[in-house]
């Protein structure tokens, strides 16, 4: 039986040393996982259990190195350079050391947010949609397999905009950990492999505009790039 109408294709993410592809699932994200970055947002950090957010692919998925028009609806679009973890093997119920296991591959990853109508959904007590999951807003380099990472700990995440450093940390940082953000996400979801965690960012998050160059970077991961075109 044929479809009515074709819908996008899944989206795909090169892993260093595979020829073959990671096909992106769902998009899990992290709210205030670094405290520095919770405090330039006002709000406190709840250390007790990690909230998320979701961006929907396969239009939320875009790539290192591209041009993103400057998103339609926003005054205020924000950088966010974060760790990024991908799931290699179906995870439920899972202990932080289960979890672990499941962890096919690292990348960096940028979450680019209407910071504005994020803010305005923020006040209202409503649901961060429209300010998260803008099309073309998980960008993602390359990805790293796990075993070719060193523990999680001491590398350094950054971020630049047109080679000004506008974030500065390290993974120790993380109020939250990778596994524990597993185990604690496979208490509600089958997590299984494709689906893509980004593990929130650091301090120093701002706005950018049409024509700047966001650079940023993970030790021991590939870079990512996206430039800001002209508004749609
Ligand atoms: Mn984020």
């Amino acid at each position: 039986m044929a479809y009515l109408f074709s819908i996008p294709e899944t989206r795909t993410v090169k892993v260093a040393g595979e020829t073959d592809t990671y096909p992106v699932g769902r998009i899990f994200c992290v709210g205030r996982n670094y405290a520095a970055h919770a405090a330039e947002m006002g709000v406190e950090v709840d250390r007790e259990a990690p909230f998320y957010f979701t961006k929907t692919p396969p239009l939320a998925v875009a790539h290192s190195d591209s041009t993103m028009a400057y998103p339609a609806g926003t005054e205020n679009f924000h950088y966010e350079m974060e760790l990024v973890v991908a799931i290699g093997a179906p995870v439920f119920r899972a202990t932080p050391e289960q979890a672990a296991d499941a962890i096919y591959a690292y990348g960096c990853g940028l979450d680019m947010t209407r910071r504005d109508l994020q803010m305005k959904a923020r006040e209202k007590q409503r649901p961060w949609d429209l300010g998260k999951d803008v099309e073309g807003s998980a960008v993602f380099a390359s990805f790293t397999k796990a075993g070719e990472m060193a523990a999680l700990g001491e590398q350094r995440i950054w971020l630049s905009v047109n080679g000004e450093v506008k974030q500065d940390a390290t993974l120790n940082e993380l109020i939250h950990k990778v596994p524990e953000i597993i185990a604690d996400l496979s208490k509600y979801y089958h997590l299984q492999p494709g689906d893509l965690i980004m593990t929130g960012t650091p301090a120093g998050v701002g706005a950018v505009q049409p024509g700047d160059r966001i650079e940023g970077g993970v030790d021991g991961l590939e870079p990512i790039s996206l430039t800001i075109g002209v508004p749609e």
